[in-house]
């Protein structure tokens, strides 16, 4: 037997949270904390009351919905999670759809009386998109924020998370207590659109997870001398954008010989100084961004980038100097609940497919006190944060059918 969401109401859901927000460009500016994220937070509120659920807000300001009996209350939940900030100007799907599903999902449970082994919850995880830096809500939920990360937040227009919070009426240091213990989670379940063009050329309905990219940042800077571009022979030069530009060439080798299929190495923020037309540039200031599903490769990657740059360094007469800015560690998703959602994929007739995810997602953080599973859903022409982000309504419902089979299969009917 399999059960069917009610598409009509999660398509009216899904359409009143799509305006909350939503901007004369067509763009959804629902940033953290700010006043439209702050009327989305009440209408999700709203949502879980009217049919039912227990609702609260943790210390972190996740919204939390349960699905709990007097039989099951006091054993580990199973979560759904995603998120209901966006970046500017952004689409109804990313993160939205997510929490979402998971209401729509605690909704048809609770309606059909159907009750399982363990309680449900669907949480919506505070700042996922990072006005302050990013994922702070499942940060808080895995029990990995500290004080600094609380202190040091601080938005693009200088606004500092804590006082944001404090505005909100909770002691930002609070946050901290929104951990939870191993013990109260049993999995987590996210549903997310791909953000990629894979789904949607290979004309496939969902994608299982197999595993999360994991991702350094590192901030780069190559010293020469800058000095008059008509006067300074071409090789008495020490000109840090060919430095830059010798770099630049050398990634597809690097990821040829020290990468695999996930691998991703971009730069995607370069600063040339003086940065005038007539001189050679003394400095260049760049970043990289790269990711991969192993960890192993990642460390192989790091090494091939700091020879690459040293050897590039030395020909050129540079100075060469990074310091890693971030470092977010790969992920598996785990291999039961993988198979849980093979089943139900199988069980639906649908087209899937096992692939790595090469974004991040609050699932990432939750993996460091639960087994996690991801489904993703086809992102029209691979668009994501943009208005022209879509996925057609059929692979919705699919999705959305998929998570609602699997997530009885992973709480158990006793
Ligand atoms: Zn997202």
């Amino acid at each position: 037997m399999t059960l069917q969401i009610d598409f009509e109401r999660f398509k009216s859901n899904f359409n009143e949270l799509a305006m909350i927000g939503k901007k004369a460009d067509g763009g959804i500016y629902r940033m953290a904390f700010n006043a439209d994220e702050l009327v989305a937070r009440e209408w999700l509120e709203d949502q879980l009351q009217q049919y039912g659920l227990k609702t609260r807000r943790d210390e972190a300001l996740n919204i939390i919905g349960r699905y709990e009996t007097e039989a099951n209350k006091d054993l580990p939940a199973v979560v759904i999670g995603s998120h209901i900030d966006t970046v500017p100007n952004a689409g109804a799907l990313d993160g939205a759809l997510g929490v979402l599903v998971g209401l729509e999902c605690l909704i048809c449970l609770k309606e059909q009386g159907i009750e399982t082994k363990y309680p449900l919850e669907v949480i919506a995880f505070s700042d996922e998109e990072g006005r302050f830096g990013g994922m702070f809500g499942s940060r808080a939920f895995a029990g990995q924020l500290n004080p600094r990360i609380i202190e040091e937040s601080v938005d693009l227009n200088g606004v500092h998370l804590s006082e944001v919070l404090r505005s909100l009426g909770v002691d930002p240091f609070q946050a901290l207590s929104a951990s939870r213990p191993k013990k109260d989670i049993y999995s987590y379940l996210e549903l997310h659109i791909e953000q990629g063009p894979v789904l949607d050329v290979e004309n496939l309905s969902v994608g299982i997870v197999s595993d999360i990219t994991g991702l350094f940042k590192w901030q780069v800077q190559l010293v020469g001398a800058a000095n008059h571009a008509g006067t300074t022979p071409m090789d008495m030069r020490k000109d840090a954008f060919m430095g830059l530009a010798d770099f630049a060439h050398e990634i597809p080798r690097i990821i040829d010989e020290n990468g695999g299929e996930a691998s991703r190495i971009t730069i995607g923020n370069v600063a040339l100084y003086p940065g005038s037309a007539n001189t050679v540039p003394g400095q260049v200031d760049f970043s990289i961004d790269a990711r991969d599903v192993s960890l192993e490769v990642m460390n192989e990657l790091k090494d091939a980038c700091r020879k690459a740059l040293s050897a590039i360094a030395r020909r050129r007469q540079l100075r060469f100097e990074f310091v890693e800015t971030s470092m977010i560690y790969p992920v598996a998703c785990d291999e039961a609940m993988q198979k849980h959602l093979v089943n139900n994929a199988k069980k639906l007739a649908l087209n899937y497919k096992i692939m790595p995810s090469g974004a991040a997602h609050d699932a990432q953080m939750v993996a460091k006190i639960a087994p996690i599973a991801m489904i993703f859903v086809p992102s029209k022409n691979g668009v994501s944060h943009s208005p022209h982000e879509w996925t057609d309504w059929h692979h919705l419902h699919t999705g959305a059918n998929l998570m609602l089979n699997t997530l009885i299969d992973i709480a158990q009917i006793p």
